[in-house]
């Protein structure tokens, strides 16, 4: 690898460690002519294939794009949609497969953001999953109710767990 210092063509590995439970190798490396170090970071390219079978690499800030257009007018700061991105890519990493249907990127998104805005998980899902009249967004509002019903009633016996539930999805 080029030194970034002074661009000689090659260095030295002088210390290898795993880090991330083995999913990334960070190396430290030494160049031969100005003596300084840096480190590299490997790590398996995660291949996300689209519906055309074309392959890209797996894009975290993609997926920061694609969320912040739902979230757009929503109450919802970077920080959450940076943390959703992330549980994202470890839903997706955790699987441990080289390559991976850009639909099923989609559904590892779907289910933090209907946790984070139920509003911006309804434009999303209306795209992702091509909703083309006003039954599909029905039956998707229908199955929120029905989630936050559940949410209310598994809460019943705690009176604040049960009050938060219904706050949020008023
Ligand atoms: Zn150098």
């Amino acid at each position: 690898m080029r030194c970034p210092y002074c661009r000689h063509a090659d260095s030295r590995v002088v210390d290898s460690r795993e880090a991330d439970d083995g999913q990334l190798i960070r190396r430290r490396r030494s160049c031969p002519e100005c003596g300084k170090r840096f480190t590299t970071v490997e790590e398996a390219v995660l291949a996300v294939v689209k519906r055309s079978g074309v392959t890209e690499p797996f894009s975290r800030i993609k997926i920061v794009g694609g969320v912040r257009k739902a979230c757009q007018g929503r109450p919802v700061d970077e920080d959450s949609i940076a943390l959703l991105a992330q549980k994202v890519e470890e839903t997706i990493r955790a699987k441990g497969a080289a390559e991976i249907p850009s639909h099923d990127v989609g559904l590892a998104i779907l289910g933090p953001l209907r946790d984070l805005d139920e509003v911006a998980y309804l434009r999303f899902a209306s795209v992702y999953r091509s909703f083309d009249s006003l039954a599909d967004f029905e039956r998707e509002i229908e199955t929120l109710r029905a989630a936050a019903r559940a949410r209310e009633g598994a809460g019943a016996g705690d009176g604040a767990a049960a009050a938060g539930a219904a706050g949020r999805t008023n």
